[in-house]
């Protein structure tokens, strides 16, 4: 199974992404992790990225392709949850020709719907807890920002393929994940 995961920050796609990628021994990769990882490592890719990051600026569609296409060579044999990539129609395009050329296409994106506020508040949470370089105020609200204006279009471009399972992820965790795994399971015994 192949899986996206369309969420604004603090909606808890890194969560949910791990639970549901564990329940169908999917391989999770997040491209934000991706991204911090090599951050942290210092590598030229690290070190090129770093500002994007830390501004809540999207880091630009080749780079992001470059390291997630080169994640997915290296992914489990029995598909893949896809946290956080694409986030832009032009990333969107590359991932089908990625896709298309592995011969297996995106099954479903899962979409999880939270308010804007109900994220700042989430964010700003986190924030005390985890102390990440990108969860200031000022910067999550320019994250939600550029959710809205350039990542959020893709739900129309995958629901023109019938591909988009929306919930409700101001729900308890428990409940968001049990929704996913449901109308997952749904969808596969229809096919
Ligand atoms: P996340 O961990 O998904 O909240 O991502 C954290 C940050 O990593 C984002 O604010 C962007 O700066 C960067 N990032 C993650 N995924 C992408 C992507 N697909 N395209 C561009 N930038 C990304």
């Amino acid at each position: 199974m192949r899986l996206l995961m369309i969420a604004p920050p603090g909606a808890g796609k890194g969560t949910q992404a791990a639970r549901v990628g564990r329940q169908y021994d999917l391989d999770h990769i997040a491209s934000g992790d991706l991204l911090r990882e090599a951050v942290r490592a210092g590598t030229e890719l690290g070190r090129k990225v770093k500002r994007y990051l830390d501004q809540g600026e999207l880091v630009s569609d080749d780079l992001v392709l470059a390291i997630v296409s080169d994640r997915l060579k290296r992914a489990k044999p029995g598909g893949f949850i896809l946290d956080g990539f694409p986030r832009t129609v032009e990333q969107a395009r590359a991932a089908d020709r990625l896709f298309a050329e592995s011969g297996e296409p995106v099954d479903a994106v899962i979409y999880l719907d939270v308010d804007r506020e109900e994220s700042v508040r989430r964010l700003l949470a986190r924030a005390s807890e985890e102390g990440r370089s990108d969860d200031q105020e000022s910067t999550i609200r320019h994250r939600l920002d550029v959710f809205e204006t350039m990542t959020k279009p893709l739900l129309q471009y995958y629901a023109d393929r019938g591909l988009v399972m929306a919930i409700d992820g101001e729900q308890p965790i428990d409940t968001v994940t049990e929704e996913i795994l449901n109308r997952l399971a749904a969808k596969r015994s229809k096919r």
